[in-house]
Order: structure tokens, then C-alpha cells, then sequence
């Protein structure tokens, strides 16, 4: 890497302020080295919400900086951004791997933003020590579906990675066919993994390395950690808890990641790495989105048991530190509770129920049951259930009519009105509030192709009014309708890769 010619540093005032708190730890949990920038790049998105968390103008990207294009391109570094790759493992597909790390993605820095620390990461820019058997590099395709998709689900209240903009080159980057390359900036208090800790404890066996994150860790995320009788078996227990809470955003909104190996799980639980992700359209269970998941590992309905498992990888990853597997089983069971409790809450309110009762947790199954038998569309079906009308004799014909069944579907409408009433619930004031919890935008496979296609011929209009409607999913927009309908016939088959 050493003969790679340094990108100039823009002498420029930087826009931001860096400190890197990372980089402080030292060079067992990284490689410094500087981006391989791409020829000629051009803006694709840029998000103005994501900008304001940097501290940023909201119009800074309406500037079109030059210097900015450059350095989110990798050709350039502003004063105080330190790029390094850091280093991880992890277990893939429930196979140990062994050691990957930022195969592709660079750490720039950390700035301090109003709602607290952020990192500035590329995705997309070049070879580095981690690379494997890579090019280091990212596609226009899957940096626009990245894009999009962390920023809608940042407005979909989902704990996520953000976007900051991505930028495309005429640089020809072969995947199944040859594609163009793109650079995406990712932002973040942290992109540190559960596979960082799996590293220090499985591949590099260092312990005191692994003492020096999981302490970097506590101090700087979740310093409630350190005053408690065990510190490390308390920062088990604040992931595990996170963790669960994701599981509990990422199954109502019918969210399905794709490939939740440990080496993609955040240890602030936030949705990382977005890949071969897909939102139910028509409500299975067992949709699978990755197309080279043929085991369906990471099936919509098996990601809280899966996340449950990757716990206990980082269990065994902090165990050099814990030393007591009983203290660590210990930390993990919350997760059961706090999945559970946080699930039935969501769906909750995703029914309108403003009040716990018991057989709630059944009436809820009941739906989903249904919804299942009949493949009914995930998100259009609870969006039309906020228009349900308690009142004698209403058909309720919007949501009743996508049902095949419709005997099974007036049995459950029969207890659901029931229900509402027993609880007093006022139509209007309960439509208000499930359209609240109800998206009706979200970011659909084919939505994302169409934008991608559109942006391959060089027109980038329809991805940027994408992420408009995207950043207002509980808004009705009636201009743009069109966006919330049920899927084409042929999204069916599309075939999302891990390739991107
Ligand atoms: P992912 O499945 O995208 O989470 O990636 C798994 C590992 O492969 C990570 O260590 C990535 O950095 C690495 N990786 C994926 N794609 C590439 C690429 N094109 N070049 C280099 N490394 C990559
Ligand atoms: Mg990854």
C-alpha cells in the first residue's frame, strides 16, 4: 500500500472539526493508510438531514463544493481526517471466518454533531489491507440502495447507519457484469461490529487489546457500564437490550437485512451494512431476501433468533474478559423480555390499541396469521387498517377486500371491534395515531430498481425524489401515490446479491 501517492490534504478551512477517538487506540485496531480515489467523480445524492447531524448547514451540499465532491470521492482528505481501515472477524452464515475488517470502507474521522459524536466512513474506496479477495470497490447500484435505504429508515425511527451522499465515477467495476463505481459516505456515532471484539479474542488472541475496546466502548457509548459491579458483563446486557430493541423496529416495518453475520452487527445496535436487505411486500414469514441465503438462515421471521445467537458470539468474545459463562448467559436473557415487550408494543400500536390487555398477544397473532395464509401486502394492510371504523355495520371494504378469506378475516374484525371498544377508541383520534405507526412509504425492492435504472443511464432526478418521499413515510403525499402501491408483477422476480 506504501507506493500509493498520498491524496493532497486541502489546505482549505475544513467545514468540520475532527478528534478521532478511535484512531487514539492504536495500531492494533487498524491500518492507516490513505484512500485510492476514483477518476472524475460526480455528485449522485447528497442528504441534507444527514449534513444537519454533522453539524452542518442544511444547504452546505446546495453549495456543489468542489472540495467536498473530492473528498467524498476519496481523491482528497480535509486537515484532521485520518483515514484507516480497522480490523475484525466474525462468524459468516454461522461459520467461523476468521479475520475480515473494512475490506472496502475507510474511516475518515469524528466530528462532533448536536445529537453527539458521528464518524464519517467510505464505502467504496479502494484496496485495503482487509480486502481479500475484493477490488475495495462499491457499484452505483448498491451504494444507491445503501443510500436510500439508511435514510428511510432513519425515518422510519429504525436505529441505523445514515447516509451523507454518494458519488460515481466512469471507473468500470466488474461484478456479474460491469458496472460503474460509486463511493458512499456512511456516518455513525460508531461502526465498530460485534466480529471487532470476536477478533481480539479468537484471531489476534491479544486480551489486552480486547480490554482496550470494550473499555473504549464503554466509556465512550455506554459509560452507565462503568459503574457497575461487572462492567463487561453490564455492556453484554446494553447490547444484548439494543439488540433486541432493533429486532423488535426491524420486524414491524417487515424489514428483512439479508446477511446478519456478526461482522454486521453494531455494537450500538444500529442496522449496518446494507446489502441484499428487501422489505416485505406480501407478509411471509419465511421470505428470504438474500438469494444466496438457499438455507434461509437469515429468513424475515428468524432474524430475533439470529440476532439472539450473534449475542452470544460476542459473549464468547468478551468471555476473556467476563471469565463466567453463567454472568454472561445471564446478560443475554434480558433479550427475550425486551424483544418480546418491545414487539407487542409496536404492534400495538400498530393495531391502534392504546392500552395493554390480556389477549392482546393473540389478537395480534390472529392478524398476522391471516395476513400470512392470504399473502396480503405487509405495509398496505396495516396502513388501511388506520382507517378502520368501529361502527356497526361498517364493511371496513379497504382492508377487507384484500383478504381472500374473508370469513376468517370478519372473524378476527369481529374481536378487533371489540377490543376498540372495550378501550373506548374514537376513530379519528385512533387514525392519527396508527398512521403514525403505520409507514406508508417504504423503501420497496422494485422502487429502489427503478431509481438504480434511471441512474445507470445518468439521470439521478428519480433516485433524489425517491429519497424525498422516503424521508416522510408516515406523511400521505398524495403526489406521490403512486410510491405506496402494491408491488409491479415483476418485482417478484427480482434477485438481490450479496454481489455489490
Ligand atoms: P459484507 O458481506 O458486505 O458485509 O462484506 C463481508 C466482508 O467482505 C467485509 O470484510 C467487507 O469489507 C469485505 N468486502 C465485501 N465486498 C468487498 C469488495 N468489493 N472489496 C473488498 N472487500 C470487500
Ligand atoms: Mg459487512
Amino acid at each position: 500500500m506504501s507506493a500509493l501517492p498520498l491524496p493532497p490534504s486541502l489546505s482549505d478551512a475544513p467545514p468540520l472539526s475532527f478528534r478521532n477517538r478511535f484512531q487514539t487506540l492504536g495500531d492494533r485496531f487498524y491500518t492507516a493508510l490513505p484512500a485510492q480515489g476514483v477518476p472524475d467523480p460526480h455528485w449522485v445524492i447528497t442528504s441534507d438531514a444527514c449534513a444537519i447531524e454533522l453539524g452542518l448547514p442544511a444547504d452546505w451540499f446546495q453549495r456543489d463544493d468542489w472540495h467536498a465532491l473530492q473528498v467524498f470521492s476519496g481523491n482528497a482528505v480535509w486537515p484532521g481526517m485520518q483515514p484507516l481501515a480497522s480490523v475484525y472477524s466474525g462468524h459468516q452464515f454461522g461459520v467461523w471466518a476468521g479475520q475480515l475488517g473494512d475490506g472496502r470502507a475507510l474511516w475518515l474521522g469524528e466530528v462532533d454533531g448536536p445529537n453527539g459524536p458521528q464518524e464519517i466512513q467510505l464505502k467504496g474506496s479502494g484496496l485495503t489491507p482487509y480486502s481479500r479477495m475484493g477490488d475495495g470497490r462499491a457499484v452505483l447500484r448498491s451504494s444507491i440502495r445503501e443510500f436510500l435505504c439508511s435514510e428511510a429508515m432513519q425515518a422510519l425511527g429504525v436505529p441505523t447507519t445514515r447516509s451523507l451522499c454518494v458519488t460515481e465515477s466512469p471507473l468500470p467495476v466488474r461484478r456479474e457484469s460491469i458496472e460503474t463505481a460509486a463511493v458512499c459516505t456512511r456516518v455513525a456515532p460508531s461502526f465498530i461490529r460485534f466480529g471487532h471484539f470476536e477478533h481480539f479474542t479468537h484471531t489476534a488472541q491479544d486480551v489486552d487489546a480486547l480490554r482496550t475496546l470494550a473499555d473504549f466502548v464503554i466509556d465512550a457509548y455506554y459509560p452507565q457500564c462503568r459503574d457497575a459491579s461487572q462492567p463487561y458483563v453490564a455492556l453484554l446486557e446494553a447490547v444484548a437490550r439494543r439488540t433486541a430493541e432493533l429486532m423488535a423496529h426491524w420486524q414491524s416495518v417487515g424489514f428483512c437485512h439479508g446477511v446478519m453475520n456478526t461482522d454486521n452487527m453494531s455494537i450500538l445496535g444500529l442496522t449496518i451494512d446494507y446489502g441484499p436487505f428487501g422489505f416485505l411486500d406480501a407478509f411471509d414469514p419465511g421470505h428470504i431476501c438474500n438469494h444466496s441465503d438457499h438455507q434461509g438462515r437469515y429468513a424475515y421471521a428468524r432474524q430475533p433468533d439470529v440476532a439472539f445467537w450473534n449475542l452470544h458470539a460476542l459473549a464468547q468474545g468478551l468471555m476473556p474478559l467476563i471469565d463466567d459463562s453463567d454472568a454472561a448467559l445471564e446478560a443475554l436473557e434480558p433479550y427475550k423480555a425486551v424483544f418480546a415487550d418491545s414487539m407487542e408494543a409496536k404492534m400495538r400500536a400498530k393495531l391502534g390499541l392504546a392500552t395493554r390487555q390480556d389477549g392482546d398477544a393473540a389478537l395480534i397473532d390472529g392478524l398476522l396469521k391471516r395476513m400470512a395464509q392470504d399473502r396480503i401486502d405487509f405495509t398496505i394492510a396495516f396502513r388501511r387498517l388506520s382507517q378502520f371504523s368501529t361502527a356497526d355495520g361498517h364493511e371496513n371494504a379497504a382492508v377487507r377486500d384484500l383478504f381472500l378469506d374473508r370469513e376468517a378475516f370478519d372473524a378476527w374484525v369481529a374481536q378487533y371491534r371489540d377490543r376498540l371498544r372495550a378501550e373506548n377508541s374514537i376513530d379519528d383520534a385512533r387514525a392519527v395515531a396508527m398512521n403514525a405507526a403505520n409507514p406508508k412509504y417504504i423503501l420497496r425492492n422494485h422502487l429502489a430498481q427503478e431509481a438504480i435504472h434511471q441512474a445507470q443511464q445518468g439521470d439521478f432526478s428519480e433516485t433524489r425524489r425517491l429519497l424525498k418521499v422516503l424521508e416522510r413515510p408516515f406523511d400521505e403525499q398524495p403526489e406521490h401515490a403512486a410510491y405506496a402501491d402494491f408491488p409491479p408483477d415483476w418485482a417478484q422476480h427480482i434477485e438481490v446479491s450479496c454481489s455489490s
